[in-house]
């Protein structure tokens, strides 16, 4: 199961994933920007029973860690997973929110890091960790087979693909890994940006003005 909250001035998407069986919980992106957007988090989990498990980072801009200080406040004992090449995006951002007249609180280090081919499992659930680098050098997608569902991150967007002009980016490695990784998944897949609608894997192969 995955539901999806919008947050912060830069409109992120973040993500809640969890097993209806057992409960267990992980967040993907953890954008809560005020104590309103916390309180929605932390009410989804208690109104739901679940127990979170993980933390998850698809990369490491700051809109997509505003609220990584608020979850180690909250539950101190989740770890926190990400990519190595991330880190830098980490130390970065408070040069970031100053310069874009942001608040942030920083963000906690990672407790592990996260590599292409890892298994993330959350009860019967599955997230297989794919490797698309390019928007940031340390992006990584999570995807749910039996479900049907990718969570992309900053990569492809409904009819766009992830801005490379960010320290680290590269828009021809980019290109060339949303082909090899995402559009090597089933057509009909779900894809879950970080910005905006979601859509699925044969309309952006058929449809991307990046790609056609
Ligand atoms: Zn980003
Ligand atoms: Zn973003």
């Amino acid at each position: 199961m995955i539901k999806t909250f919008t947050f912060n001035p830069l409109s992120e998407n973040t993500h809640v994933v969890w097993c209806n069986e057992t409960l267990n919980a992980a967040i993907v992106d953890a954008g809560m920007y005020d104590r309103s957007e916390c309180e929605q988090i932390r009410n989804f989990i208690s109104e739901n029973n679940l127990e979170l498990q993980y933390l998850l980072g698809t990369h490491a801009h700051i809109d997509h860690i505003f609220g990584n200080w608020w979850i180690r406040q909250e539950f101190p004992d989740v770890p926190y997973f990400l990519h190595q090449e991330d880190i830098p995006m980490i130390e970065r951002s408070e040069t970031m929110a100053a310069l874009w007249s942001l608040n942030y609180t920083p963000s906690m280090q990672p407790n592990n890091y996260i590599n292409h081919g890892d298994r993330i499992t959350l009860g019967n659930i599955e997230l297989d960790v794919r490797f698309v680098p390019g928007h940031s050098p340390g992006h990584v997608i999570f995807v749910n087979f039996n479900e049907n569902w990718a969570i992309v991150g900053d990569t492809v967007f409904q009819g766009s693909i992830g801005r490379t002009d960010l320290p680290g980016g590269n828009h021809e490695l980019l290109l060339n890994k949303i082909r090899t990784e995402i559009f090597t998944l089933p057509e009909t897949m779900q894809l879950l940006p970080g910005h905006g609608p979601n859509t699925n894997v044969a309309f952006e192969k058929n449809q991307n003005p990046f790609f056609n």
